[in-house]
């Protein structure tokens, strides 16, 4: 039993869900081809009706969508409302924004007339994590079906109420069936969803060892992907920063869904001058956080996602200082019942420690001394990961230019709001590679069609 729900604040089982068996998946597979026929010629009033009327659903039932996040996969309830209000935004941006993304675009050819057409180009297969279980699904539905294609999507093996209730939510808004299904499927049927010729394209969001499962397997096929994968994100804390402004944006950032975003800010590169300041405050905050029940609105530190997630990363962090590492503070499981991890701050990490190179997924933080800005630039680019990352400085000039020379695909200066519907989100290096939201993200999966008309003359 692959697909089950299990409150990681408290250990109860609260529902398992069978997987798919092969003859129900065609079916499934079948009626989303047959979908994308009538969906693709539908205008993008209609599209917009049925993604609108989802967006609003969502907004109004937040309170009960969250809590079934927060009961399967712990994340704190006032987050959780904040996800969810999130991805009805993301729907309702597309509704409204779409077609003026994908009208057709004049070109000035030397000979001629030219323009380029985007049409939808079918069946879209998306694979997604469990640490963003709405967020993510309306990352790819908002866009991807308000382009005219259909969507397949396997969720996270610990999420599948909520994969379960986002399908609902797209009937309930008016879907006709085979707009989006979801899919309680193995790793073995996944790769044959990839193979099957009635898929047109497959989105990934995960590790990098998913994505690079996935994105061979759709290269094998011709198949077009986007991946948005891990993060090691640095936190750049040069000498002239305003702690009173940095130190909470550095709690949120590597606290914020206990730890467990892949922009998170998990390497914090200090300038040696402010770095005691910044290392005593940091701390005093993340020690002042209080573990509790994640419905709790005042519980300030949920639980990990699942007890292996946690029993997984208090062994990362053994190997880390197995290696030479020095705890700061934390390290160890929360003497509580439930999947709690102390906050934990890690420092000495050298480049040969495996750590150097990991991504902490939870309440870890390493810190690292540099002596100026451009050990602290070489340093955040001595990473395999190239997702995101911060510069914190009072000379915003100086920010920019920093984060001009730092290797990823988005990188924020004074802030870490690393998410909205019009900006694009994705990564480089082993962090993945195409964008999901904002304009760029609707062109994922669309056929840019030239359409040339001339008068010349066959040459002779
Ligand atoms: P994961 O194990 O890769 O799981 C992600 C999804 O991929 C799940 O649906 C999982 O299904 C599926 N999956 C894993 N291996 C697969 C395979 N071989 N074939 C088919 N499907 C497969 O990732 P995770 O540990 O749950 O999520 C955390 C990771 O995601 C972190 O590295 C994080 O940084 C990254 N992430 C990236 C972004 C981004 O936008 N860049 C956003 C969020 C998270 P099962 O659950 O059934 O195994």
């Amino acid at each position: 039993m692959t697909y089950q729900s299990l409150n990681p604040f408290d250990g109860e089982l609260i529902k398992t869900f069978d997987e798919l068996p092969d003859a129900a998946l065609e079916t499934k597979i079948a009626i989303a081809d047959a979908c994308f026929k009538t969906w693709r010629h539908k205008s993008y009033a209609e599209r917009a009706a049925i993604i609108a009327k989802a967006g609003q659903i969502l907004h109004s039932r937040a309170n009960e969508f969250a809590r079934t996040m927060t009961l399967e996969m712990g994340k704190r309830i006032s987050e959780a409302r904040g996800e969810v209000e999130f991805s009805a935004r993301i729907l309702a941006y597309y509704a409204k924004n779409a077609e003026r993304f994908l009208a057709p675009v004049k070109l000035k050819p030397v000979n001629g007339e030219a323009h380029m057409e985007s049409s939808p180009i079918g069946v879209i297969f998306c694979v997604e994590p469990w640490n963003f279980p709405y967020y993510q699904l309306a990352r790819v539905a908002g866009p991807h079906l308000m382009a005219g294609n259909t969507l397949l999507v396997k969720h996270a093996g610990i999420v599948p109420q909520c994969a379960i209730a986002f399908e609902k939510l797209l009937i309930e808004a008016g879907a006709p069936d085979g707009l989006y299904t979801n899919l309680l499927i193995s790793h073995d049927q996944s790769d044959r969803v990839v193979d099957d010729p009635r898929i047109k394209g497959v989105a990934l969001t995960g590790s990098v060892a998913a994505g690079q499962s996935i994105a061979a397997r759709a290269g094998k096929n011709v198949k077009v992907s986007s991946m948005e994968l891990g993060g090691s994100d640095a936190f750049i804390v040069l000498d002239d920063a305003d702690l009173d402004h940095t130190i909470p944006w550095a709690v949120w950032g590597r606290m914020y869904n206990t730890g467990q975003t892949c922009c998170a800010a998990k390497r914090f590169i200090v300038h040696e001058r402010i770095a005691d300041k910044f290392l005593e405050r940091f701390q005093a905050a993340l020690g002042a956080l209080k573990a509790g029940d994640p419905l709790e609105e005042k519980t300030t530190l949920g639980p990990l996602s699942t007890e292996s997630a946690l029993v997984a990363l208090l062994k990362q962090v053994d190997l880390a200082v197995s290696k030479g590492a020095k705890v700061r503070m934390g390290g160890k499981r929360i003497d509580r019942p439930g999947s709690f991890m102390q906050p934990t701050i890690l420092t000495d990490v050298k480049p040969q420690n495996p750590a150097f190179r990991d991504e902490f997924f939870g309440p870890v933080a390493m810190v690292f001394r540099v002596k100026n800005e451009d050990e602290a630039i070489a340093l955040a680019n001595d990473s395999d990961f190239g997702l995101g990352g911060s510069v914190w400085t009072k000379d915003v000039a100086r920010g920019k230019r920093v984060a001009s020379r730092v290797e990823t695909g988005m990188m924020f200066i004074n802030n870490i709001d690393w998410s909205d519907a019009e900006l694009p989100f994705g990564g480089v290096k082993n962090s993945g590679y195409g964008r999901e939201l904002g304009d760029m993200g609707i062109q994922q999966f669309v056929n840019k069609k030239l359409v040339r008309t001339s008068t010349a003359h066959a040459p002779a």
